[in-house]
């Protein structure tokens, strides 16, 4: 693996409590918090502790009580919020990786989208 983590990146410095968020959750390996920019009226952006660039980096890399506590963190998550299928209308589930994605912040992250019809997967 060949991963170079970037310690300034935004979400580390979330992580560090250098930058201020609006958190929604916070567990033993994951953070949960609004994001800054919401593109629908649910928009929670789901991230571990560790230094992990993108989904494929976590999953390879992390340990399964990383991978347990993050993948339990984000199902409290979305039943909290009220939006799983089997009590509302559901969300959208996103993780970027790398620039064909349009990645920004290069700490891996899952963004929850809910609230609203979320209209087609990709737009082009
Ligand atoms: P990406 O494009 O990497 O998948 O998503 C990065 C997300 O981080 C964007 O949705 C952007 O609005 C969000 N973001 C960028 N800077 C901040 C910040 O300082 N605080 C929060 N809460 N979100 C941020």
């Amino acid at each position: 693996m060949t991963y170079d983590y970037d310690e300034q990146n935004i979400f580390a410095k979330i992580l560090r409590g250098e930058i201020p968020n609006t958190t929604v959750k916070e567990s033993e390996h994951a953070l949960a918090f609004k994001d800054i920019a919401p593109q629908a009226p649910h928009h929670v952006v789901v991230i571990p502790k560790g230094p992990y660039v993108t989904a494929d980096h976590f999953a390879t890399e992390a340990s399964d009580d990383e991978i347990a506590d993050f993948w339990r963190t984000f199902g409290s998550i979305c039943r909290e919020l009220g939006v799983t299928p089997d009590q509302g209308a559901g969300y959208r589930l996103i993780a970027n990786a790398g620039s064909d994605s349009g990645q920004e912040v290069p700490h891996f992250h899952m963004h929850i989208l809910a609230g609203r019809p979320l209209g087609p997967m990709l737009n082009s």
